[in-house]
């Protein structure tokens, strides 16, 4: 948030119950523009400190606030209905289970702690899943032989036009010294920086990559617990070659997650989620690039957690030839056109989504998530 510039007290027409506090306090930062945050007193009542960056935002978020009152009676689990999906869905991987831990039984659990700006910090067995699971997704690297690939997880301002992106882009975040004028970013995701390197060079047929980063993306609304993060963990598997070669790589990593999914009991689903931030561009450079992508872009795998919600754990894209158009990558077959593709894990929403799902007492867990931790 910027700095808080106006803080104002307010009083509601209704006070807030004690018990509801936090749960108030949850949706008003899903919600919100993440301009604006909000003291409510822990025994609740029915005055809140309001602060905000701008009037604008903080009137905004007021009415936000207000709705989220009004609507607490009438439908006490209707919240996040931004969230939906609005894409279709293509593919159930398991049925929905009949309920969910909340992120109260998460955050109030040894594996958790919730600290006062509302992020998490994750404890023991919740934490060396992050580990594990990395491991787990670095098994889908070695069954496709890919290099590994390391890169400081920064983009450099001239870096943005190849990857289709505008230093005005909102989702971006600086990585600046204070004072100083460099324009550094830091990665949005880990694939480009791969392709970067690749730039002005020759691949053989399938070749692939994988790194792991640390990637950051401004959405606009607060973030909070490891739902929706500003920075976070992101492994990736990618894949250079022709275009029949990359759409059997994208086939054959949907089918490792559904084993992984399998094994681990969780309840997920596909859906196609044609949003490719590379296709808006309407420069004219970027027209005559004459940019080729499948009929679907992009899979999202969605794991349910509470409230009847989901998280995009893992994405499944084919970018067509749009990075090998931008960034000059050949194929060493001479005329071949390149296409590329990238198979993404969030790793903290993974942690999330087993938590929700599967509690947090971990002797309860599957065994294919205990077999992950011996070793840890
Ligand atoms: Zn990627």
């Amino acid at each position: 948030m910027a700095s808080p510039a106006i803080r104002e007290i307010r009083r509601l027409n209704n006070a807030i119950d004690a018990k509801e506090v936090s749960d108030v306090a949850y949706k008003f930062n899903s919600a919100s523009s993440g301009n604006t945050d909000v003291r409510i007193p822990a025994e609740g009542g029915n005055t809140v400190l309001i602060r905000s960056s701008d009037m604008t935002s903080l009137e905004c978020d007021w009415q936000t606030l207000l709705a989220i009152l009004a609507e607490r009676k009438a439908k006490p689990s209707e919240d996040n209905a931004k969230d939906k999906p609005k894409a279709k869905v293509v593919q159930l991987l398991h049925k929905k289970r009949d309920s969910y831990f909340s992120y109260k039984d998460i955050v109030d659990s040894p594996l958790c702690r919730l600290l006062p700006n509302g992020h998490v910090v994750l404890l023991d067995e919740a934490a060396r899943l992050l580990h594990a699971l990395d491991r787990e997704f670095l098994q889908l690297a070695q069954q496709e032989q890919a290099h590994d690939f390391y890169a400081e997880p920064f983009w450099e301002q001239e870096d943005l036009q190849g990857f289709g992106y505008q230093a005005s882009d909102k989702n971006l975040c600086g990585v600046n010294h204070l004072g100083s004028d460099d324009k550094q970013f830091w990665q949005i995701a880990v694939c480009d920086n791969i392709w970067k390197s690749l730039s002005n060079s020759c691949i053989e047929e399938g070749t692939c990559y994988t790194s792991k980063g640390t990637c950051c993306r401004h959405e606009g609304r607060q973030e909070f617990l490891l739902e929706r993060m500003k920075s976070f963990s992101m492994r990736e598997v990618v894949c250079a070659g022709k275009q029949d070669s990359v759409m059997e790589f994208r086939n054959r990593s949907m089918h490792f997650v559904n084993k992984l999914c399998e094994r681990f009991e969780l309840d997920a689903y596909y859906e196609e989620a044609n949003d490719p931030f590379f296709l808006e561009s309407d420069s004219e450079q970027d027209k005559s690039l004459n940019i080729q992508v499948p009929e679907i872009v992009k899979f999202e795998l969605r794991l349910n957690i509470y409230n009847d919600r989901s998280l995009s754990a893992a994405s499944f894209n084919v970018h067509g030839n749009f990075f090998a158009q931008k960034l000059d990558i050949q194929h060493a077959e001479g005329k071949a056109d390149v296409w590329t593709s990238c198979s993404a894990f969030g790793i903290e929403r993974w942690v999330w989504a087993i938590l929700s799902q599967h509690g947090v007492d971990p002797k309860k867990w599957p065994k294919g998530i205990l077999a992950l931790l011996q070793g840890y």
